[in-house]
């Protein structure tokens, strides 16, 4: 059992977490082959009408067009409407997807296309698609088709916190997978999404801080914690990717659109790129992991990141050109607070977000703004109350502040100790605790 990524836009404090059980292939293939196929031909039938529309220059078929037209298909009748709807929706939002690419000078990038028939497509099944009794899912298909029951590994749908509470959820979202390995199944998934509903959070009044930085996260709290995580190997991955992309799109431009040098080139492209990705995702984890491992062990209630908005990515910099390169190398923020808020949660800690604004030209012990004591990047050195500490931990000690107590010059609230500093060990693939003079 795996745990995934949340799901959609939700209320605060919500824990939603997809849970993932294999399936024994024997037992499920035949029975969940037939409307996987199905959810392939309907798929296909979306993109030939588009295709038609074009070849015809006729207006596009609109999501719910489709629909309807589709209605009285076998291969729409092999699933439930839901799920049958569900690949009309997933097919516009390729094309939606396609379209804000192409806008963006993706020029590469083609509408989605036809797929082979004979592949298994991942089918969803949405709240009225499926039952859920006492450990047991039970998937609908059409009327007339027969219910494919699958029992739930005990304790799927609970979860213990760490108080001892134990939460039930509700299941919301059903999604079967097929895992292909060299173009054989070699699997098949249930992923399933819970809504563990809102969680007890610890009840205190310590507060951590998080500034995210190009290299480096700075954290401070209450207590007077210092530390900084090195994260230059995920930078690094992070730009090695859009080197990557960059070089990709190159050969790819010179190349005749179709073309079969051209295709294998895309292919190429999306199989490296894919695989950079699961790595950066994989630090990312690490990272927030360890992020949520400090706050527990602090006893913290609230951990608060700090909200770099677009304002500041382009206060940043004057250079135009600079500011391009550096939006791209940056850490990838809206992974990192999404895992951020979804462990903290799992910590029974407030996930919280608060404006980064000027915390990186103020001096944390005196209130002192002033951006010329940013020295270097990582030195701070206050000419007002002659503080020097690192810049980044000055920043993460500025959010801190200006989320407890607001904008002001009032002094440090509490004595700071030294700082710790974390780097990755690529013999351990974790983050661990090394001599502070390695940050430098
Ligand atoms: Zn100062």
């Amino acid at each position: 059992m795996g745990w995934a990524k949340q799901k959609g836009k939700q209320p605060e404090n919500r824990l939603y977490l997809t849970r993932m059980v294999p399936l024994p292939l024997d037992h499920y293939l035949p029975l969940l082959k037939p409307p996987m196929l199905a959810g392939t031909k309907i798929w296909n039938s979306c993109v030939w009408e588009s295709r038609e529309a074009r070849k015809n220059n006729e207006k596009y078929p609109t999501e719910s067009e489709l629909k309807s037209r589709f209605k009285h298909y076998g291969s729409w009748k092999s699933l439930h409407s839901q799920s049958a709807q569900a690949v009309v929706e997933e097919y516009f939002e390729a094309v939606r997807s396609y379209i804000k690419h192409r806008e963006n000078g993706h020029e590469e990038m083609r509408p989605p296309g036809l797929k082979n028939k004979n592949l298994l497509r991942t089918i969803t099944w949405k709240r009225q698609g499926f039952e859920y009794r006492e450990g047991t899912i039970t998937l609908k298909l059409s009327r007339k088709l027969n219910d494919i029951r699958v029992p739930l590994p005990e304790g799927a749908d609970s979860l213990k916190l760490p108080d001892g509470t134990v939460l039930v959820g509700t299941p919301i979202e059903v999604k079967v997978k097929a895992v292909y390995r060299k173009r054989k199944i070699a699997g098949l998934e249930i992923h399933v999404t819970w809504d563990f509903g809102v969680v007890p959070l610890i009840a205190g009044n310590r507060v951590s801080a998080y500034d995210l930085n190009t290299a480096l996260i700075a954290r401070a709290s209450t207590t007077g914690g210092q530390q900084l995580i090195v994260c230059r190997e995920l930078l690094s991955l992070i730009q090695y990717r859009n080197k990557t992309i960059a070089e990709f799109q190159q050969k790819i431009s010179r190349l005749k659109e179709g073309s079969r040098k051209w295709k294998a080139l895309l292919k190429a492209k999306r199989k490296e790129l894919k695989k950079l990705e699961r790595r950066i995702k994989q630090l990312t984890n690490a990272v927030t992991k360890l992020m949520a491992e400090i706050d527990a062990a602090e006893n913290i209630a609230v951990s608060v990141l700090g909200d770099l908005g677009d304002l500041r990515r382009k206060a940043r910099t004057n250079d135009k050109n600079k500011k391009a390169s550096q939006k791209i190398n940056q850490l990838p923020y809206a992974q990192i607070e999404q895992q951020h808020k979804y462990k903290s949660l799992l910590k029974q800690i407030c996930p919280d977000k608060w404006s980064e604004k000027y915390s990186s030209q103020t001096c944390c012990i005196c209130g002192t703004r002033n951006k010329s004591f940013r020295v270097h990047r990582g030195l701070w050195r206050c000419r007002s109350c002659g503080a020097i500490m690192h810049a980044d931990l000055n920043g993460a000690n500025g959010i801190l502040k200006n989320y407890l107590i607001g904008h002001c010059d009032m002094k440090q609230l509490f004595p700071l100790k030294s700082p710790e500093v974390y780097r990755w060990d690529k013999r351990w693939n974790r983050f661990v605790k090394v001599s502070p003079r390695a940050a430098a």
